[in-house]
């Protein structure tokens, strides 16, 4: 068995976080670091280690963190704008292996982004 993640830690409630979002496939919870007003990460109960690791098999599951991302801006007051964003590998800025969808809002975006 490998090693647990550190979001499945979280979603196993071994590690706090102030969680704002759960269901069957996912659970959403605020970033310990915000780089906007509002940051969450919207993160699969399966822990796949990238999004470029999933098949087609987990079309339905990416379908539904991009629909869990919309109903969390959403309940967070930020339905009409917000940003998501997927790191897939260190290189663009990823550093924890379990997937996750970054939903950011409360400022303005700029593109290209950093
Ligand atoms: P990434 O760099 O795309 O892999 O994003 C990982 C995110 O996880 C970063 O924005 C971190 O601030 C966030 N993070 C790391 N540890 C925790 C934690 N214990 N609780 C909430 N967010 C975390």
């Amino acid at each position: 068995m490998s090693e647990k993640t550190l979001f499945t830690r979280i979603i196993e409630r071994e590690i706090p976080a102030q969680i704002i979002y759960e269901d069957e496939h996912c659970i959403a919870f605020n970033d310990i670091n915000p780089q906007a007003p509002f940051h969450a990460l919207v993160v699969p109960r399966k822990p796949l280690p990238k999004v470029g690791d999933a098949s087609v098999d987990d079309a339905q599951l990416l379908g539904h963190l991009l629909l869990a991302a919309g109903t969390v801006a959403r309940n967070a007051g930020f339905g009409h704008a917000f940003r998501l964003a997927v790191n897939n590998g260190a290189e663009a800025g990823q550093t924890v292996f379990h997937l996750h969808v970054h939903v950011l809002a409360g400022r303005a975006f700029g593109w290209p982004p950093g």
